[in-house]
């Protein structure tokens, strides 16, 4: 018999030599019904291979990453049968899973594929799916795999064997076709219910402009029609909800060839919500105890050798200019400069926790590939901060950092939400980890205490922390259920030694305080970004660039209206008139597309009885209400941020 250990702690004996869906099926049939593939010992395995030993045992399902990337890359391989069939003597290069589906790099000699062959090739794969085919593991020696891939003629599979070595080779076939794979599979094919081929592409083979261009097909997968058809709605939202659409849409935001790729201009209407997001951060950040500071938007090049970023992240930075024979950078970060701040003037343990905030403007080198829309640019704006603490001080500020993420995914309806919890590998201490095993311990479990008892969800990744401490990436999704990485929070305690931070503790002695980096609000460039796609532009009233339009049904009632638009502003609404001569219809009409909140319509009735016919965005007319009234509601809505 062997010992087989379940996720929750739970051990139970097995015959040795049983499956995972052996185990499965032990446990329920339900449960074997779903699962695609299992974790064993920390390794994605098949569902028939046999474990010989007592072994950590997870069932993956489609709600586990590994269970989907299982799914996607089996799927690869029905689009490659169904290639196969239709393009016979096609060669396959390699066909991965990807975060959202699959894709396959083929070359198909002198044929070509076109969007029509999409459609044709999915009713194949469906075909082919139907059968319930098993995707069958056999390992093979190394020679017999050349022997393989050289009589079916496939030298993209016979380079991938060059660099394989014997004993560790395995085919996997399903239906009338084989690859050369480490798998793992999914049981069979008729796993796989829906599927959507969305794209073509040519790739060139290893990624190198030398050589010859491949087809590439997307598609995705997934184990029901239904969650098929929520997938193509999300795509067709967030299609209407891309924020470079809206963004131009709405004024707020633009981008100029002299000006240079990756450098936003925000118009007046982005100002605006900038200018929001500030005054949010800086009321929320002056009511936890930070202190607000500006730093400069270069500094010399010693500051980055100090701080690590040169020479190894040279690439991300723009290249220096020269000044008096120093070498100047544009800032990548505001950390080294806050740390100058903390340490102009001593510190004594009364000081502590030491907390600066800025909206700093940092200036990366992204790839020009990479460049996109609001998402990745070349010059943002970050909502940062830097708390310097001691050991001692330092759950109770992590834990007062989370809970102001919090307060902001309840403002702005942020409903789901995952902080990664990244932590050190013990065998790389030294190498990609700062040689502290104490401090990691320590901070590890203090961070992972601290996110127990906030109750946010969280997932821990070994081995992926910073060099220089645990790190808590934080993501979340959109209304249209899109995922952002919104921000990062980290602890930090190589910066302070390389820097030679120190305050005087209470026994009078120097010490070396830890840093926590964090964003909550990520950069202006992605969370405006995000919140466009979020609120599909239809920003609530304390955000949106103008808050209320007077609409008057003649010219007539002008004098009305521009009483009211002097008490609006009065009250510090954002208010406009439409004095086009246009009927009151078009004005209505052309307010909503601006996706204003509330319209007030002006006519005789209003005029004599000073009051304003109110017209709420997505609701439309909602009543008349005296012009006093209108105006308290509104300063209402604005100060609580709903
Ligand atoms: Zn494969
Ligand atoms: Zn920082």
């Amino acid at each position: 018999m062997m010992k087989i250990s379940f996720p929750d702690g739970a051990t139970r004996d097995y015959e040795n030599g049983s499956s995972a869906l052996d185990i499965a099926k032990s446990i329920s049939e339900g449960l074997a019904r779903k699962v695609l593939a299992a974790n064993v010992n920390g390794q994605v395995w098949e569902l028939s291979r046999p474990i010989n030993d007592d072994a950590t045992l997870k069932l993956l399902t489609w709600d586990d990453a590994d269970g989907k990337n299982t799914f996607w890359h089996s799927s690869a391989h029905l689009m490659a049968e169904a290639v196969e069939s239709l393009f016979p003597g096609v060669k396959f290069w390699v066909g991965p899973a990807l975060d959202k589906g699959f894709y396959y790099d083929m070359d198909l000699g002198d044929k070509k594929m076109n969007e029509e062959d999409l459609l044709i090739l999915e009713k194949k794969m469906n075909e082919l799916a139907r059968k319930n085919n098993p995707y069958q593991r056999q390992e093979i020696s190394k020679a017999d795999a050349v022997n393989y891939f050289s009589n079916k003629g496939d030298e993209y599979k016979l380079d991938l064997l060059q660099n394989l070595q014997d004993g560790g080779i395995t085919l996997y076939s399903q239906g009338g076709f084989t690859d050369l794979c480490r798998g793992p599979h999914i049981p069979h094919t008729g796993f796989i219910k829906a599927i959507k081929l969305t794209s073509i592409a040519g790739a060139y083979w290893k990624g190198d402009e030398k050589n010859k261009q491949l087809t590439r097909v997307y598609g995705v997968t997934f184990p029901s029609q239904k969650e098929l058809d929520e997938y193509l709605l999300m795509l067709e939202e967030a299609k209407k909800r891309d924020h470079r659409k809206l963004g131009k849409e709405l004024g707020i935001y633009t981008m100029n060839d002299d000006i240079g790729p990756g450098l936003i201009l925000w118009m007046p209407n982005g100002t605006i919500i900038i200018e929001e997001l500030e005054k949010l951060a800086k009321r929320t950040e002056e009511d936890a105890g930070y202190k607000r500071v500006v730093t400069p938007h270069i500094a010399k090049e010693n500051l980055y050798i100090t701080s690590g970023h040169l020479p190894y992240y040279a690439d991300s930075m723009f290249p220096p200019m020269e000044l008096d024979g120093t070498k100047y950078y544009l800032k990548a970060m505001n950390c080294p400069h806050h740390h100058k701040i903390f340490d102009a003037e001593p510190k004594s343990y009364k000081d502590l926790p030491y907390r600066l905030a800025e909206y700093g403007t940092c200036y990366r080198y992204e790839q020009s590939g990479e460049l996109f829309g609001l998402m990745r640019v070349r010059c943002l704006h970050m909502n940062d901060a830097h708390i310097y603490c001691s050991k001692e001080q330092f759950a109770q500020e992590f834990k007062a950092v989370n809970d102001m993420y919090l307060k902001y995914f309840k403002i702005f309806g942020i409903e789901k939400y995952v902080m990664r919890l990244s932590l050190h590998d013990p065998e790389k201490l030294g190498q990609k980890y700062v040689n502290e095993p104490e401090l990691w311990k320590e901070t590890e479990e203090l961070v992972r205490n601290v996110l127990i008892e906030t109750g946010v969800p969280f997932v821990e990744v070994k081995g992926e922390g910073a060099f220089y401490g645990p790190k808590i990436d934080v993501q979340i999704w959109s209304t249209i259920g899109r995922e952002f990485t919104l921000a990062t929070n980290q602890v930090d305690f190589a910066q302070p030694r390389s820097f030679n931070l120190s305050f005087t503790n209470q026994n009078n002695e120097p010490e070396i305080p830890l840093i926590i980096h964090r964003a909550p609000l990520g950069t202006h460039e992605r969370f405006i970004g995000f919140l466009l796609e979020h609120y599909a532009g239809k920003f609530p009233l304390w955000l949106a660039p103008v808050q209320v339009k007077i609409l008057p049904i003649s010219d007539k009632f002008m004098d009305y209206s521009k009483t009211l638009l002097g008490k609006l502003k009065n009250a510090d609404i954002r208010a406009e008139i439409d004095d086009r001569s246009e009927k009151i219809g078009k004005k209505i009409r052309d307010t909503e597309l601006l996706k204003v909140p509330y319209m007030l319509v002006i006519g005789e009735k209003e005029v004599n009885e000073d009051k304003v016919a109110v017209r709420k965005q997505g609701k439309g007319d909602v009543g008349t209400l005296a012009t006093d009234e209108f105006i308290a509601a509104a300063v209402e809505e604005i100060k609580e941020r709903k």
